[in-house]
């Protein structure tokens, strides 16, 4: 049989097919729920009360999934994280900074750095894909930079301040698919920047920063030196909008109203607590049946490093390529392995959107698959 040839039944398949890691599932109630502000949200200035009222709930939504700490602000802006690297770079490192690179999105704001000619050259501590690599305390480091959830590996690491960093010494942590899934101290951090297309079940586009006090004086005092910051990246800016619960430019209302949506929803089932709960179960599902499973292994070999938001699954003796082309065929779309790594795997998001029990359907799937293409 040719991939395509194969028909899954209806009765095995999971409610909902969408797997991927970012774009992720978006809930049906939450597009319901756009669709009936159509004509008096959508379409409408954001400089008026109708699109601030709804950065004001997101931002709020935020705060309370977070349990966001005294002092500490919700600040966003357009461009998604990639665009907050730039930022960072330009507003927040002063002279040196530090990373853990264990992946292809924390190697991404290692560039940004590297290449800001007004930067001295970064520490950068590298590990493979499939481990982690960690923030060691260094005299002169002014800011520590790291990753909750390396999307491009599942490989999750916990938030933890760096013991021995110099005095006032920042560290950022990119949570774009960790933040949501993953458990987290806020206090443990000074910036958690994340976006809303992963575990918030939005769409992409803006970036949202979660900073502290340090962070937020960080940003005032490097713009006060008088460097250079293109007005697109001005994080000064980008706080002093986010005050007035607007941005710089224009945002995509949608992906502001969408995530705004989500956030309640998550509140309303239990925050944060209950979120990792869910991407626990999922989690459990699937490493559990790559475990039992004859031709499929966790490709993260040390178990407390597995990611309960992004699971990488390697497969021996059946194309991985193949499996994920039935099952887009089938409706069950996005399970491709992050390109770069280049394994024959197969990855699935574990977002809080994504229901456990289609997770557990989504094994099924891949078994009735493997069995007719082998
Ligand atoms: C998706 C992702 C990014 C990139 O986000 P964009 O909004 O597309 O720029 C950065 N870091 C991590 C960990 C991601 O998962």
């Amino acid at each position: 049989m040719t991939v395509t040839d194969i028909r899954i039944p209806d009765e095995i398949k999971p409610v909902d097919g969408r797997f991927g890691s970012g774009p992720s599932k978006v809930r049906p109630e939450g597009v319901e729920a756009l669709s009936a502000v159509s004509r008096t949200f959508m379409g409408t200035s954001h400089r008026q009360k109708t699109v601030k009222n709804q950065v004001a709930r997101m931002r709020r939504g935020l705060a309370e999934f977070f349990s966001l700490p005294d002092g500490y602000e919700v600040i966003l802006s357009n461009g998604g994280t990639s665009a907050f690297w730039d930022t960072a770079a330009f507003g927040l490192v002063r002279d040196r900074a530090q990373f853990a690179e264990f992946g292809e999105f924390g190697a991404k704001f290692v560039k940004a750095v590297v290449d800001a000619p007004f930067l001295s050259s970064p520490t950068v501590h590298q590990a493979p894909g499939g481990q982690a690599a960690f923030l060691t305390a260094e005299a002169g480091v002014d800011v520590y930079a790291s990753v909750h959830n390396e999307t491009s590996t599942g490989v999750a690491v916990p938030v933890r301040r760096v013991a021995g960093a110099d005095e006032g010494a920042l560290l950022l942590t990119d949570a774009t698919s960790g933040g949501g899934s993953l458990d987290v101290d806020l206090r443990e951090t000074d910036v958690y920047y994340l976006a809303p297309q992963k575990a918030l079940g939005s769409d992409g586009g803006i970036w949202l920063a979660l900073m502290s006090p340090a962070a937020l004086d960080r940003a005032f005092s490097i713009k006060s030196s008088g460097r250079y910051i293109p007005q697109f990246l001005d994080l000064v800016t980008a706080i002093e909008q986010s005050r007035l619960e607007q941005t710089y430019n224009t945002p995509a209302l949608a992906t502001v109203f969408l995530a705004a949506e989500q956030l309640d929803w998550m509140n309303a089932q239990g925050g944060l607590s209950w979120a990792v709960k869910r991407s626990a179960e999922s989690a459990a599902a699937i490493y559990g049946w790559a475990d039992r499973s004859s031709f499929a292994t966790p490709f993260v070999t040390d178990p407390a490093l597995r990611s309960a938001a992004v699971a990488t699954i390697d497969f021996e003796g059946v194309d991985a390529a193949a499996i994920a082309a039935t099952l887009r065929a089938n409706d069950i779309v996005d399970t491709e392995p992050y390109r770069k790594l280049g394994r024959n795997q197969l990855r699935i998001a574990l977002y809080p959107t994504v229901d456990p029990a289609d997770v557990a359907a989504l094994t099924t799937c891949i078994d009735y698959v493997v069995e007719r293409l082998a």
